[in-house]
């Protein structure tokens, strides 16, 4: 039931009902609080709907087609892949999304007994906000502030004026185009990039940096770029973009010193902006500079104020903005638990091979004074990895802090990449001594025995 002319005052107020704000507003309302939560746009925000979902989906269907294709020489031949883009896009509305419909979502919250407000809020203040159609709603206890962030497209000249799209179109697609260039080689830019690629368009990816994943370490978005080659995804890495233009059914993307591109569609995944104009940021006593909201280690904005997901700036991901949401359902509950601590934060690239990382990369470390040391092994070298063969293409690499002989970040690449960040992830969180890695026996034939293999390379060079 929707209330949409909600009582003007609640313990707690939520604004914004993704990932990050539908859990804390769930959990308060379960907890017996009374809460108002304000959702502009849908229930569960931009992962159940245009993000982490949708995509996974998509590149679940390409890894299929890859796959298939990998069958000659290791398992048989193939007649002949015909990939159908219908079935992913069905799958995308169907079983994801609803057809983009959060009633599920809403019931959920209001059967906990939370009371629905469907509008976009604009903060007043630490205790006021206005919802256009409902009117001023008051913060008795707390307001948590979970507005997200939207796709940010670059000051490139021209793009303003096309049909580009962001990740919200590229998921929802029904049909594919036949030629497409990707804005940006980042964690979205690649997954989205490759999974077309592979559903037969031919797509192109412009990167500023030298690298794909330039967040990442360099040896993976290196493995992840001759792959990408391999696979025909063409690649303008250290490109600038000098300007886009549509006409004609067609876009003409402009780099600088290089052959402009033409193509049928331009995706823009050149990063993210948080939904939080400056003059609400300033009645929250915060000064106007656009940015993330600044939030202590116990989520909290200013008093009686918190905030929450990728808003705060903390790393734009799911699992954060539900950790964070823990950590604010417990504050506002007077429960104690520990402080946020992102040491240990882990993130995954979805593309094939997968990247995860957790922790510092070398240069992060190096820039934090730390004294580092390093190991690298190749997953093709691994027995798993031989006789993976096709697609097999990866490395593990640790970064270790060599004064105290503890991991401080680490990277798996390749088939399950992934998966096999999660022992590195427990290592790094709980900081496990790399002595521990060297005693410890590892499962044969795995992919995280490749640990094993690092930790030699590591101690090899050490010597
Ligand atoms: C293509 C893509 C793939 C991704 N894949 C992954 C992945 O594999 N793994 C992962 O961990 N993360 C992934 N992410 C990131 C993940 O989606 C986000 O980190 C997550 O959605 C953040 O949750 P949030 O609650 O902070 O914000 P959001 O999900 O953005 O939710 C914020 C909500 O606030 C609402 N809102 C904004 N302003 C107002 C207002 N004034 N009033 C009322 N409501 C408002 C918005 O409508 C929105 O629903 C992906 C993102 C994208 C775009």
């Amino acid at each position: 039931m929707l209330t949409t002319s909600a009582a003007d005052t609640a313990d707690v107020v939520v604004v914004g009902l993704g990932v990050g704000g539908e859990s804390v507003a769930g959990q308060l309302a379960d907890a017996g609080l009374d809460v108002i939560g304000i959702e502009a746009d849908l229930v569960g925000g931009e992962c159940p709907y245009w993000g982490c979902i949708p995509s996974k989906m998509m590149v679940r269907a390409g890894n299929l087609l890859a796959e298939a294709r990998r069958l000659p020489g290791l398992a048989g031949t193939v007649e002949g892949v015909v990939p159908d883009w219908r079935l992913v896009a069905k799958r995308i509305r169907d079983e994801a999304t609803d057809n983009w419909n959060d009633r599920v979502a809403v019931d959920r919250f209001v059967g906990k007994g939370g009371r629905f407000v469907r509008g976009s809020a604009r903060i007043l203040g630490p205790r006021h906000v206005d919802v256009p159609g409902v009117g001023v709603i008051e913060a008795r206890s707390a307001l948590v502030i979970a507005a997200g962030t939207g796709a940010a497209a670059p000051p490139i000249p021209g793009l303003a004026e096309t049909p580009y799209w962001t990740n919200r179109e590229a998921v929802a697609v029904e049909e594919l185009p036949g030629q497409l260039a990707v804005i940006g080689g980042g964690a979205i830019g690649c997954e989205i990039g490759q999974v077309f690629a592979r559903f037969g368009v031919r797509v192109t990816i412009v990167e500023a940096a030298d690298r794909l994943l330039p967040l990442e370490e360099p040896e993976a978005g290196d493995v992840v770029a001759e792959v990408f080659t391999a696979e025909s995804i063409a690649l303008e890495l250290g490109a600038r973009v000098t300007g886009v233009e549509h006409g004609g059914g067609q876009f003409r993307v402009h780099l600088e010193g290089r052959e402009t591109i033409v193509v049928d569609q331009v995706l823009v995944a050149t990063g993210r902006r948080p939904h939080l104009p400056a003059e609400e940021r300033a009645a929250l006593g915060l000064g106007g500079e656009p940015g993330p909201l600044p939030v202590d280690d116990r989520m909290r904005v200013t008093e009686g104020v918190w905030a929450v997901g990728d808003i705060t700036g903390k790393g734009a991901f799911t699992h954060v903005a539900t950790y964070q949401a823990d950590i604010v359902v417990r504050e506002i509950l007077g429960k104690a638990g520990p402080a946020a601590d992102y040491h240990a934060l882990p993130r995954v690239s979805f593309t094939d091979p997968e990247v995860g990382a957790v922790g510092l990369t070398e240069a992060q470390a190096r820039a934090r004074g730390i004294t580092v040391a390093t190991g690298i092994a190749l997953v093709p070298s691994s027995a798993r990895g031989w006789l993976h063969r096709a697609g097999n293409e990866g490395l593990i690499k640790l970064v270790v802090d060599a004064h105290s002989d503890l991991l401080v970040g680490a990277t798996s690449t390749g088939p399950a990449g992934g998966e096999v960040l999660g022992a590195l992830a427990v290592v790094v969180h709980a900081k496990v001594p790399v002595a521990a890695l060297e005693q410890m026996i590892y499962a044969y034939p795995t992919f995280h025995r490749g640990i094993q293999d690092a930790v030699r390379d590591l101690r090899a060079a050490q010597r």
